[in-house]
């Protein structure tokens, strides 16, 4: 990092990521550095959650000597498994997400064969059965009836409990289990869903900064930092 800082005056870092500055007009050259590297920076003396939720004033914060300022670089992207690309990285792992430059899918959460752990709304009784497929669009996820491992008499008492939560559903001659689960999570809707087992990652998370990529484990890696939290030293 303090390469890209030559030429600035007055800095000191603490514990890897805290940048401390000397002086107002240093700040100003730290500013505008910072912005040609592409951070943009948050001004934490209007920050919502220190101002609402710790009542933090701007005077506290001084006193604190705590971070006023927080620097960040927007670089973490995923490289589409398929077409290598670097693409965006929001949703990127939603259920059957797609590569925004060669349309393949991204993520696939819910794959036929693989298994999904859950509860119904309301209850605490964990249920494991088979996955056939996971339809976003009606909100409805399909399950092989029979369920696997332990405490199966437990899993039937559930359902035979809970009538309205799911539906028998014939479709090409197989028996599906179908119950309710949307694209966007409803408590009071939808099941709750422990772990899944199968599903499909067709992308890798990298960092992508100036035109160059970066992994985000091992070498080569961004040669500088993702967030900085900037201290004012002059308030005594
Ligand atoms: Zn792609």
């Amino acid at each position: 990092m303090n390469g890209y800082l030559e030429g600035l005056t007055g800095l000191t870092i603490h514990r890897h990521n805290e940048l401390h500055v000397r002086s107002e007009v240093e700040l100003k050259a730290l500013f505008t550095k910072l912005a040609e590297l592409g951070y943009t920076i948050n001004d934490l003396r209007k920050d919502k959650h220190r101002l609402e939720n710790r009542k933090w004033t701007p005077e506290r914060m001084i006193e604190l000597k705590i971070s006023l300022w927080f620097a960040k670089l927007d670089v973490t992207r995923g490289k589409c498994g398929s077409c290598k690309n670097i693409i965006g990285f929001r949703a990127i792992q939603t259920h059957q997400h797609s590569c925004e430059i060669c349309g393949e899918f991204t993520y696939i959460h819910v794959v036929d064969g693989g298994s999904i752990e859950f509860a119904f709304p309301r209850s605490a009784t964990p249920i494991k059965l088979y996955t056939q497929r996971w339809d976003t669009d009606e909100g409805y996820l399909y399950l092989y009836p029979g369920f696997i491992d332990d405490h199966r008499g437990e899993m039937s008492q559930c359902f035979a409990e809970n009538p309205t939560l799911w539906t028998e559903v014939t479709e090409n001659g197989q028996k599906l289990i179908r119950v309710t689960k949307g694209y966007e999570w409803d408590a009071s809707r939808d099941i709750h869903t422990y772990r899944t087992t199968g599903s499909i990652r067709n992308y890798t998370e990298v960092h992508f900064w100036r035109g160059v990529e970066y992994t985000t484990y091992g070498e080569p890696k961004l040669p500088v930092l993702q967030t900085i939290n900037i201290h004012e030293d002059w308030h005594t």
